[in-house]
C-alpha cells in the first residue's frame, strides 16, 4: 500500500477490494483520504470511487461485515455510505461533470478515473490509490499532486479559471485549504481567484460559512482571512471586515490598521482555546471601530463606543452569514459588548464594586474574557505590554479576592422578584423591578452585604421610599 494505513483500515481496504472484484469493478480511494495519509494528517473519511454503481458496491462491502453495516443511499446521486466504526466510507461511481454558468451544480455521467480525477478541485485532492488486484496499493496521480504536497502547493489540475468558474465554491475551498495545510496557493491559481471573485455570488450562504468555519477552526485563521482580504472575496462576502482595514493619518497621527490588529488578536486567542464562538468574539471584537472613528482636536483618534456598537451588529451579522441565532450568538455579543472591560479596570483605581460588577455581568463567560483581553494586547511597544501584562494580571488577582469573599459570579440576588410581590402584596410591575434593581445595585456597590437579612431590610428600606407597606 503506498500510504500509511492502520491494521483495521488494511482490513476494510481489503474487503473493499474483494467485493469490487466479486462484481468485476474497478475501485480506487480517491481524494481527501490519501491527501491526509501522504500528509500524516489524521482522516476517517475514506473516498472510495468505482467504475461502475457504488450503491451495489457499497451492499456488497457491507455484507462482507458482521453484523451488517447499515447502507445509507442517496440514488439521485448515485452515491452511498457505510460507517464502520469510526472510519466513514462514501462509495460512488467515477464520473465527469459539465457545468453551466448559472450554477454550481454540474450535469454528471458516468466516467473513467482519469475523468473523475480531472473534475477534482486541486491537484492535491486528485491522488487515487488502487483497490484492484493487478496494481493493488499503487498510487494514481496524474496531476503530480505529490509533487505538489511536498511543495506545499495548492493548484488546479486544469485550467485555473474554468475550474472557478464552474464551481466558485472551490475559491473558498483554496483558501481553507491553504490556511488548514499551511500550504501556498500558486500565482496564477490565486490570480485565477482574483478575476473570478464575483462568481462566489451564486454560491449559498451556508457552504460559505461552512468554509469560514473551517479556517476558524486551524491553528492560524488570519492566513485565511488574510487571503480572503487580498483575493477581494472578503469585500463580497463580509465587508464589515474589510471595513476595519488601513490606517487613516490626520496631522501625522495615525491609527492602528484594525483588520491586522484583528487578525493579531484571532491568532493569539487560538493558541489558548478551540472554541469556535471564543474565536468568533475575538474576530468580531472591533468590529464596530469604523462605525465610531472619530479624530478629535488635540486627542487623536477615538473610537468611543465601538463595544457596543459592535455588539449591535453582532446579530445582524450572524443572521446574514447563517451562523447560529441562539445563545452562541448571544455569548459573542456579549464577549464583543464587555471586551474592554477588564482593560478598562487596569486604567483607573480598581474598586471592588468595580471588579463585582465585571464579574457579575461577565457570569460564567468571565474566562473566556479574560482570555479575549489578553488576546487583545497587541501592541508594538515591549514596554507597553508589559505595563499591560502586569496590570492585567493584577486585576486577575483582585478578581479572585472578589469572589473568594463575595462569590458574585453565576450569582443570583438573595431577594427575588416573587417574595418582593409576596411581602408588598404587589402584582408584577415596575416597582417589583425598581426594588429588584436597587437590591442589586446595593450589593454590587459594596452598600449592604450579600446576604439574605440585610437585603431584605433594604428592602423593606426600598418599599418604603416607594410609599409600599408590608402586607402582614
Ligand atoms: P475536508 O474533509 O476537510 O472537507 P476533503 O478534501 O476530504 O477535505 P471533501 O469535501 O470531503 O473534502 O471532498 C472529498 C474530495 O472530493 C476532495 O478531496 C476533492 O477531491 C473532491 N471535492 C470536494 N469538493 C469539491 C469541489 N467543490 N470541486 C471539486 N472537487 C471537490
Amino acid at each position: 500500500m503506498y500510504i500509511d494505513c492502520s491494521a483495521k483500515e488494511l482490513f476494510v481496504l481489503k474487503k473493499i477490494s474483494n467485493a469490487a472484484e466479486e462484481l468485476g469493478m474497478q475501485a480506487f480511494i480517491i481524494g481527501g483520504f490519501v491527501r491526509d495519509k501522504i500528509i500524516g494528517r489524521p482522516s476517517k473519511d475514506v473516498d472510495v470511487v468505482c467504475l461502475g454503481d457504488g450503491i451495489l458496491l457499497a451492499e456488497k462491502v457491507a455484507q462482507r461485515f458482521s453484523p451488517k453495516p447499515v447502507v445509507a443511499f442517496f440514488k439521485n446521486f448515485g452515491t452511498a455510505q457505510i460507517k464502520l466504526e469510526d472510519l466513514e466510507i462514501e462509495f460512488v461511481g467515477a464520473r465527469k461533470e459539465s457545468y453551466s454558468s448559472d450554477s454550481r451544480n454540474p450535469v454528471v455521467e458516468p466516467g473513467t478515473i482519469e475523468e473523475d480525477q480531472n473534475r477534482r478541485d486541486f491537484t492535491i485532492n486528485t491522488l487515487a490509490i488502487s483497490l484492484n488486484k493487478q496494481d493493488y496499493g499503487s498510487l494514481i496521480d496524474p496531476f503530480n499532486g505529490l509533487a505538489d504536497i511536498e511543495a506545499k502547493n495548492i493548484q488546479t489540475p486544469l485550467e485555473p479559471v474554468q475550474t472557478f468558474i464552474d464551481d466558485p465554491l472551490r475559491m473558498m475551498r483554496a483558501i481553507r485549504f491553504a490556511t488548514q495545510l499551511q500550504f501556498e496557493i500558486t500565482k496564477t491559481t490565486f490570480q485565477a481567484i482574483k478575476d473570478n471573485k464575483e462568481r462566489i455570488r451564486i454560491v449559498s450562504q451556508e457552504r460559505i460559512t461552512d468554509e469560514l468555519n473551517k479556517i476558524m477552526a486551524t491553528a492560524k485563521p488570519s492566513v485565511g482571512w488574510h487571503l480572503l482580504f487580498t483575493s477581494g472575496l472578503l469585500s463580497i462576502i463580509f465587508p464589515q471586515m474589510v471595513d476595519l482595514a488601513g490606517a487613516q493619518y490626520i496631522d501625522g497621527k495615525g491609527h492602528k490598521d484594525n483588520f491586522y490588529h484583528t487578525l493579531q488578536v484571532i491568532d493569539n486567542i487560538c493558541k489558548h482555546t478551540d472554541d469556535l464562538w471564543l474565536r468568533w468574539a475575538a474576530l468580531l471584537h472591533d468590529i464596530g471601530k469604523p462605525a465610531t472613528k472619530r479624530f478629535e482636536e488635540g486627542h487623536g483618534w477615538t473610537f468611543h463606543g465601538h463595544e457596543m456598537v459592535g455588539a449591535r451588529m453582532v446579530p445582524k451579522i450572524f443572521n446574514k452569514l447563517k451562523l447560529p441565532m441562539n445563545e452562541k450568538m448571544r455569548f459573542v455579543q456579549k464577549l464583543v459588548e464587555l471586551h474592554l472591560r477588564p482593560i478598562s479596570l487596569t486604567k483607573e483605581n480598581i474598586t471592588d464594586s468595580a471588579i463585582r460588577r465585571l464579574l457579575f455581568d461577565a457570569g460564567e463567560d468571565i474566562d473566556a474574557l479574560m482570555l479575549l483581553c489578553n488576546a487583545d494586547i497587541t501592541s508594538k511597544n515591549k514596554f507597553k505590554v508589559k505595563r499591560y501584562l502586569a496590570n492585567f494580571e493584577m486585576v486577575k488577582k483582585r478578581m479572585e479576592e472578589v469572589e473568594e469573599q463575595d462569590k458574585v459570579r453565576n450569582w443570583q440576588p438573595p431577594i427575588t422578584g416573587e417574595l418582593i410581590m409576596e411581602t408588598f402584596g404587589l402584582k408584577p410591575g415596575r416597582n417589583v423591578g425598581i426594588i429588584k434593581d436597587a437590591i442589586r445595585e446595593a450589593i454590587l456597590d459594596g452598600v449592604i452585604p450579600n446576604n439574605y437579612e440585610d437585603a431584605f431590610q433594604f428592602m423593606l428600606l426600598k418599599g418604603k421610599e416607594l410609599n409600599l407597606a408590608p402586607i402582614s
